[in-house]
Formats: structure tokens, sequence, C-alpha cells
């Protein structure tokens, strides 16, 4: 049992919990940060960060992401690897209990996050880590020269098609709709690279191969028509799926995000959330960030009223 009361517990190493950190710990509130089995969630990812205020030159994510870090253990917070297991309210403050040990905090701030939602499909379990990928940055590199499928159309699947086709010969994305879900500059960098085809209107049916993978079979849903498309891999980006097992007792939004007022208050007194897991419109690095200084500020505030 760790004998400090900490005033803000953040579950969630990502940006909303980085910055979340760096917030509570500057306001001299007694912080730590829980970040798994290493900090930097999502933007990890990102190859290429181009679109957060005043970082210019862009950087790649995990420097941002180690920058963050830093400035946030400057100004005092305490970051530690591990996991939750656990959280329970005793009179004023939550007990929180982690693979390494028991905590005790005036609030929380859940920062979990979100995982890759998957499509589904036959083929794509058996070939997980033999093709098929969710995580460009990760495994782009064993396929240099190489025919990868994309699926998807929103901001990751158009994002990491172009950052793919640098190091294949061809990408070929996969879209079941007739126009992409990604912002406008974002998608138009797709659809003017000379290495990208484009299939809209185009479901995936199945992932085939033998050790490793060798063709999509997907289906054209104007005209019917089913056919295979050799690739040797496909990198499936088709959204998130929120980090909520911790808090079954929250509310959540019909997609099981959870529900904040706009100071990032749960459904529950003393936990704040920020972050991709939160229930919101506009999930970005900057959002995220945002949401994490004002979960600091509300927690602060709660802190003074107890
Ligand atoms: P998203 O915006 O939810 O897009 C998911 C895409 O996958 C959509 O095009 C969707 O098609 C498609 N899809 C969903 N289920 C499918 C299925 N079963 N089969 C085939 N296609 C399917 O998710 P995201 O791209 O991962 O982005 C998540 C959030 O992060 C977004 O808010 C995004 O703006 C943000 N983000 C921002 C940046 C950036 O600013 N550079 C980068 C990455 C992510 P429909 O369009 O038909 O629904």
């Amino acid at each position: 049992m760790n004998k400090t009361i900490f005033d803000v517990f953040i579950i969630g190493g990502g940006i909303a919990g980085l910055t979340a950190a760096q917030y509570a710990a500057r306001s001299e509130l007694k912080t730590i940060l829980i970040e798994g089995s290493a900090p930097g969630g999502q933007t990890l990812n990102i190859s290429h960060l181009e679109n957060y205020p005043g970082l210019y030159p862009a950087k790649a994510g995990y420097e941002f992401i180690d920058d963050a870090k830093k400035q946030a253990q400057d100004f005092g917070a305490n970051c530690i690897a591990g996991e939750v297991h656990s959280f329970t309210k005793t009179n004023e403050f939550f007990s929180i209990k982690t693979d390494k040990e028991v905590y005790t905090t005036k609030t929380i701030i859940l920062a979990t996050g979100c995982n890759p939602r998957t499509i589904n499909i036959a083929g794509e379990k058996e070939f997980s880590h033999k093709g098929v990928s969710y995580c460009a940055t990760c495994d782009g590199p064993f396929f240099r020269g190489k025919h990868i499928a994309v699926i998807g159309g929103g901001d990751s699947a158009c994002d990491e098609a172009t950052f793919l086709s640098n190091i294949a010969s061809k990408i070929t994305m996969i879209h079941r709709r007739d126009e992409f879900r990604a912002q406008a500059a974002v998608a138009k960098r797709v659809v003017e690279n000379s290495k990208i085809d484009i299939k809209f209107s185009t479901i995936p049916l199945a992932i085939k191969g033998e050790k490793t993978v060798n063709a999509v079979q997907v289906k054209d849903i104007k005209t019917n028509e089913e056919y295979e498309i050799s690739v040797d891999g496909v990198f499936v980006f088709v959204g998130m799926i929120a980090q909520t097992n911790l808090v079954e007792t929250l509310k959540k939004d019909e997609n099981g995000f959870i529900i904040t007022d706009e100071n990032m208050q749960t459904s529950v007194e003393g936990i704040f959330c920020a972050g991709d897991v939160r229930s919101k419109s506009f999930r970005q690095i900057v959002t995220a960030a945002s949401d994490g200084a004002i979960a600091a500020h509300s927690a602060a505030h709660f802190i003074q009223n107890m």
C-alpha cells in the first residue's frame, strides 16, 4: 500500500493523460499517472504530426509524446508503468489497485483511449500478425516494395495509406462508401497519390493466404461483383473501440464512449474523463490535450470544495 494520498490519479499515458498530468502537477496537486506498458497511445502511430498548433515543423508522434512526458515530469508528475486492476470508493477517497501497489487518491482522471476495431471477416484473426495489421508505423516496414490493401475511409485509413505509400509498391484502398469520411486535406492527399488505387463502394469479404496473406476478396456493392485482389498485407483502420472495462458503472453513449459534461465530469463525482474514450464528435490530438487540461482544472476545483 502506497502511503501518499494523491490528489489526482490519471489512468492512461496518451496525450490526454499526459496533458492532465502536466496541468495537475503545475497546479501543485500531488499527481500520479499510470501509463500501461509504455506512454503514448495512438499518437505513437503518427509518423508525421503536422496539425498540432505551434508544433512546426512537424514531428514524429513518439518525439511529441517523449517531450510531453518530460514536461509533465518536470512539473512534478509521477509517471509509473503498470496496470490498474480495479478501484473502489471508500468515504471520500478512491482506492486504486494496480498490478504492483494500492494507491489512495481524491480524484481520478480516466484517459484510457481506444483500441482498433476489427472487421470480423474470414481470415482476419487467422492472419493477424501474418499480414493483417492495425498499425502502419509498427508493421509498415515489413511490406517494403509490396502491395498492401488498406481498409477504411476515415482520417486514420487515409493518413496511414499515405504513410504506407512511401514504403509499399502499391496501395489499394477499400472503402464501403463512395466518399471518404476523412477531413478534406487528408483525403486529398490520398486521391492525388499515384501509388494509391481507391476502390469506393467496396466491402472486404475475406482475407486469404497460406502461411501469410496473399489476397483479399471484395465485393463491389453497386454492381454486386465479387473479385480477389492479390496483396501481401491488409491494414485495417475502421475506427476505434473505447477502453472502458474498468468503469462499467459510468454512463456511456450508444457507442460505448463515456459521457461527461463540459468540465469532463463523468456520472460519478470525483471521476473525470479525457481524450478519445470520452463521448464527443471530434477526436484529435489537440482535442485530447484540451480535455486533459480541463479535466485537471476540474479535479483541482473539486478538491478545493471537498
Ligand atoms: P473513423 O473516423 O470512425 O472512420 C472509420 C472508417 O472505417 C470510416 O470510413 C467507416 O466507414 C469505416 N468502417 C467502419 N466500420 C467498417 C466496417 N465494418 N467495414 C468497413 N469499413 C468500416 O475512425 P478513424 O479513422 O480511426 O479515426 C478515429 C478518430 O481519430 C476520428 O475522430 C479522426 O478524426 C481522428 N483521427 C485524426 C487524425 C488526424 O487529424 N490526422 C488521424 C487519425 C485519426 P464509413 O465512413 O462508411 O462510416
